[in-house]
């Protein structure tokens, strides 16, 4: 099976790639990334000289780009990866999440349609149904996006949904709660408690911390594509979700006790601008038609993502020590820091 995932070289990217490569060894993968702040080859340097896998940079709205790739490699399945990520990041400038979220997954899916592909599995976001207070978002939720990031996801959303049913395109959505794990950049909640924190340094909690998430460990995301790509109905929409929901600020606390580290290093910060209060999808659809469960609780995820990022320090310093990190979280996180929280 030959395999495109775009925006391999991200976190979750480069843990599919992993998975895949590991546990089909016939298998050939490409990777075509365009290689933002967040996209990091660092995350695939056990593959570089792997002949089953080849790295194209590239940007998934340049069309021409896309058409030689596809006409080259002659893929079986695509998974779609490739995005801008970060909310924050949105706020302060959406146009790249419109232009690689909505421009780029056309210009995908014309690919796909041109060249006949027999799976595109589009990877989406709880955070397209809004923020629900009570119970659970279902696969027949409507799409209620609440910031830039999840209207240009939804965005996304629609135009493969559209195909879906205008030109018959094999295409699978995941709505995923949010990722747990290995590489993912420290400009993120999870990472950039741990290395603050492993460093001594102060976390900067939005408003009250009272924001709920719902968490899904790498390897548990990884299990879920992997049988969508190999069994997965084409035409349809899954959701998923593991139930382990949790207030960020007891995440914070769990991260603490895990570190071993005191309160004293909480630093509540002005919140960010429409904060999503909660999110929560229903995983049912999936599980029960695949029988797929989560192997990870939230206490084990984190356990095994700090494990990670103390084990990694080469890996996470040479990020933060960027000057496109510096200058992004003291602007985001220092000059919020002077102001008092509303
Ligand atoms: P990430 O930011 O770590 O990685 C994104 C990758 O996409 C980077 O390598 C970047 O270089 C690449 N990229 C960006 N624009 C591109 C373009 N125009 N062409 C080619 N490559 C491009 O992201 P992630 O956290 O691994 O998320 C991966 C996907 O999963 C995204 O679609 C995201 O919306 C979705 N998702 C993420 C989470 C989460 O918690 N992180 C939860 C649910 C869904």
């Amino acid at each position: 099976m030959k395999i495109l995932v775009t925006g391999g070289a991200g976190f979750m990217g480069s843990n599919m790639i992993h998975h895949l490569m590991s546990r089909y060894p016939e298998y050939r993968i490409v990777n075509v990334d365009k290689l933002t702040y967040a996209g990091n080859l660092d995350n695939l340097k056990d593959l570089e000289n792997d002949p089953r896998y080849t790295f194209v940079k590239a940007d998934i709205s340049d069309a021409p780009a896309m058409d030689r790739i596809f006409a080259e490699h002659h893929f079986d399945a695509i998974i779609n990866y490739a995005a801008e990520t970060h909310v924050d990041r949105s706020i302060l400038n959406p146009s790249a999440f419109l232009y690689t979220e909505v421009i780029g997954t056309y210009h995908l899916l014309e690919a796909v349609r041109k060249h006949h592909i027999a799976k595109m599995i589009q990877i989406s976001t709880d955070e397209v149904y809004g923020s629900i207070m009570n119970g659970e978002f279902t696969e027949e939720s409507p799409l209620n996006p609440l910031n830039p990031y999840s209207a240009a996801k939804a965005g996304a959303d629609h135009l493969c949904a559209a195909y879906a049913h205008t030109y018959r395109l094999p295409v699978i959505m995941t709505h995923s709660c949010n990722y747990i794990g290995e590489y993912q950049h420290p400009e993120k909640f999870i990472p950039l408690f741990i290395t603050n924190l492993i460093e001594d340094k102060t976390v900067p909690v939005y408003g009250d911390g009272m924001q709920m998430r719902e968490w899904i460990y790498t390897e548990d995301h990884c299990a879920a594509i992997d049988i969508l790509l190999h069994r997965g109905k084409v035409g349809e929409s899954y959701n998923l979700g593991t139930n382990h929901r949790e207030h960020n600020i007891n995440v914070v606390k769990m991260m603490l006790a895990i570190l071993g580290k005191g309160e004293g290093l909480i630093s509540y910060v002005k919140d960010r601008a429409g904060h999503d209060v909660r999110y929560a999808v229903s995983c049912e659809k999936f599980m029960k038609e695949y029988g797929w469960k989560p192997k990870y609780d939230l206490r084990e995820s984190l356990q095994r993502t700090v494990d990670w990022y103390r084990g990694n320090e080469w890996w996470w310093k040479k990020i933060k020590n960027s000057d496109d990190f510096q200058k992004y979280y003291n602007k985001q996180y220092i000059q919020r820091e002077e102001q008092p929280v509303a």
